[in-house]
């Protein structure tokens, strides 16, 4: 597969595109974006439990890096390949500037189902993985942080190994690391944090309340999907469906989020979940389930053009990176539903991570209350600029996202110029 074929990627191309038409970018500026940096492919070899070597494949890509360094998650899923990984990249890039933060965009992953290794062997991956790396990722170069089937323990593997290749204590080089190793308060839940703010900024817009009649529908009840519930459950509303890989629950009168989180915390599937009055549902029929909020929180490509049609939701946040087609987006906005695009609605995780990447380089660390209150003014502001911008464009979100995004980018790009000139 060469790197513009991923569904993923032609998407993100295709997006690019569409809102450079929009807002009439430079194509000098545009022709440069539709391109990656630098994609580093690497393969990971390590020691089985059972003594055989097993290979995997690795990849590390640097989309732009005009604003600041690079900055992006390491995915572990068997789906990884070099495309999806420029798309994840070419996507943090928008993220970052859409958002205002001083950081460019990058992406990297192994092919591998993580779940299939022993902590061992994950811990002999990620070294290695890190060593394959190392020479293209540093706290002024790029930044790694965790994605899909990674956490902070990847992450503490990650800056041991970056360090003991230096010879000294790098916490600057990843972000989402456990607190006691240089992570910051607030990282763990940010992604999902930031969804339910901007999901509260959109319902204000449309006059919606968030209260006990919010029936909300959570694709994947995860690192994003659980704090998301968590706060939106707090406010008052019924998370009335969750998903994991092997399957949906549904109760319309709403579940009990806290029973729910402590059930997955000992690594228990949903499927095997029991309670008064709760359902068993498809994954694909909880997109289209009766709701007023949809949160698809897993992974990219749920939302298509064959099930939009039938999304009953009038909020649909995209906690994932790519969840719903443009097809899909089209059909939805035809439909009244109000998209609050991946690049605003899951980059608190972004945001907390530069919050991380500067308290480690001032060795300064601030409050939670001090992180929140940021992470939340941010958001709005960037989501007001969104909104603005859909009006000025009349253009969906999705669109004037990338616009804000393409603004900032334009701006930098220029400035600095083409090298050499
Ligand atoms: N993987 C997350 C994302 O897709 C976080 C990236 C980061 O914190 O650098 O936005």
């Amino acid at each position: 597969m060469s790197l513009f074929d991923s569904p993923l990627f032609k998407d993100a191309f295709d997006q690019l595109e569409r809102a450079a038409g929009t807002m009439g970018l430079d194509p000098n500026i545009a022709e440069r974006l539709k391109y990656p940096k630098r994609a580093l492919t690497v393969s990971v070899p390590i020691r089985l439990d059972d003594g055989t070597v097993k290979t995997f494949m690795g990849y590390r890509v640097q989309h732009n890096m005009t604003i600041g360094p690079g900055k992006g998650g390491i995915r572990f899923h068997p789906k990884v390949d070099l495309s999806e990984t420029a798309a994840l990249a070419m996507l943090m890039t928008f993220k970052c500037a859409l958002v205002g933060l001083p950081l460019g965009g990058a992406k990297g992953g192994i092919s591998v189902d993580p779940n299939e290794l022993s902590r061992q062997e994950l811990q002999a991956l990620t070294r290695r993985y890190a060593t394959e790396i190392n020479m293209i990722v540093g706290p002024s170069i790029d930044i790694p942080a965790p994605d899909i089937g990674t956490d902070g323990q990847t992450m503490a593997w990650f800056m041991d190994t970056y360090s003991q290749l230096k010879g000294y204590t790098v916490p600057g080089v990843v972000t989402g690391k456990p607190i006691s190793v240089g992570g910051s308060l607030g990282r763990a839940e940010s992604t999902g944090k930031g969804v339910a703010y901007c999901i509260n900024f959109a319902a204000k817009k449309l006059g919606m309340e968030i209260n006990s009649k919010t029936a909300v529908a959570i694709h994947g009840f995860g690192k994003v999907g659980v704090p998301a519930a968590e706060d939106l459950a707090a406010q008052g509303a019924r998370i009335v469906a969750i998903s994991d890989v092997s399957g949906a629950i549904y109760k319309e009168s709403g579940l009990d989020i806290k029973e729910c989180v402590d059930w997955v915390k000992d690594r228990r599937f949903l499927k095997d979940y029991d309670a008064p009055g709760v359902e068993h549902i498809t994954n694909e029929q909880l997109l289209t389930c009766p709701c007023d909020v949809l949160i698809p929180a897993a992974i990219d490509g749920v939302i298509t053009e064959e099930n939009a049609g039938e999304v009953k939701a009038k909020i649909v946040a995209e906690g994932a990176n790519g969840p719903c087609s443009r097809g899909a987006i089209d059909i939805l906005t035809e439909n009244g539903s109000f998209i609050i695009p991946d690049i605003l609605c899951n980059a608190g995780g972004v945001i907390v991570s530069y919050f991380e990447w500067v308290q480690g380089l001032q060795n300064f660390f601030w409050d939670l209350d001090q992180i929140n209150g940021k992470l939340h003014d941010i958001l709005k502001d960037a989501f007001e600029n969104v909104y603005e911008c859909s009006k000025t464009y009349n253009v969906d979100m999705k669109r004037a996202a990338m616009i804000g995004a393409l603004r900032r980018l334009e701006r930098a790009m220029r400035l600095r110029g083409l090298f050499p000139a």
